[in-house]
């Protein structure tokens, strides 16, 4: 984990996706149409410095839609539903 970036939000100015069309970011689906979108966004997460902090930021702000941390939104529902067990 990068600690420099832990509690704060200055990772955002660190993401590898700021050098590309936000649009593949925010496909309208993981699959069928937008597929290509996810998987070009999903590539520029997997070598990006900051993907931790930013799946954590996604994660604690229930971020519902587009790729953050190298995630779907389908993704990140199950990892809520695993870190957090229903009551
Ligand atoms: S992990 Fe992906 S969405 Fe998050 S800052 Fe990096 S490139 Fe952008």
């Amino acid at each position: 984990m990068n600690r420099l970036y832990h509690d704060s939000e200055d990772w955002v100015e660190q993401g590898n996706c700021r050098s590309y069309d936000p649009e593949i970011f925010f496909p309208v689906s993981s699959t069928g149409i937008g597929r290509t979108d996810t998987e070009r966004a999903l590539a520029v997460c997997r070598s990006c410095t900051v993907r931790p902090e930013c799946l954590r930021w996604a994660l604690r702000a229930g971020e519902a839609h587009g790729v953050w941390g190298g995630t779907t939104p389908e993704q990140r529902r199950y990892m809520r539903r695993e870190l957090v067990p229903a009551s």
